[in-house]
């Protein structure tokens, strides 16, 4: 139980139920927030596109990384 997640990849973590509503926002932009990142400092919230472009330096210090912007291809569709 004490080991960290490395894996910041991960994304089932809890299964299809979503942890994020509308009312969690992007830090960076305000829109919503389909990515939430928990770090020592407490917790970012991204948006799906500033997920994706802080992913590479966050992964390094995120003790988890949550993604639910898979929701937003399923929403839209093809
Ligand atoms: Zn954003």
């Amino acid at each position: 139980m004490s080991q960290i997640a490395t894996n910041a990849q991960s994304v089932d973590e809890l299964g299809a139920a979503p942890q994020l509503t509308a009312l969690d926002r992007c830090d960076s932009c305000g829109a919503q927030a389909y990515i939430r990142v928990r770090v020592a400092t407490g917790e970012l919230l991204f948006c799906a596109h500033h997920g994706k472009k802080y992913e590479e330096k966050l992964s390094a210090i995120a003790e988890s990384w949550h993604d639910e912007s898979s929701r937003l291809l399923e929403n839209q569709g093809a």
